[in-house]
């Protein structure tokens, strides 16, 4: 509900999921763009949830983030 960057339509392509790190165990919803970004740049991403961590690890470990599948559901859903 914090995060300024859901004003944009989110799709299921613009998503992936990845691995925060070794805190919370959960794979979190991101937008494509900002996983590219971060892959240029170096930088942190930003979750659904707005988690920010910066990516370090392959996808699809760890359960969906409660928070992140909430949300995406609800734009999803519309
Ligand atoms: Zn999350």
């Amino acid at each position: 509900m914090s995060n300024p960057d859901l004003g944009t339509t989110l799709e299921q392509e613009q998503l992936e999921q990845i691995d925060q790190g070794d805190h919370e165990r959960y794979s979190h919803y991101v937008k494509k763009d900002k996983i590219v970004e971060s892959a240029v740049m170096g930088g942190a991403v930003i979750a659904l949830c707005g988690k920010v961590w910066v990516p370090n690890r392959d996808p699809g470990k760890f359960p969906v983030c409660p928070d992140c599948q909430k949300i995406y559901e609800t734009l999803k859903g519309d």
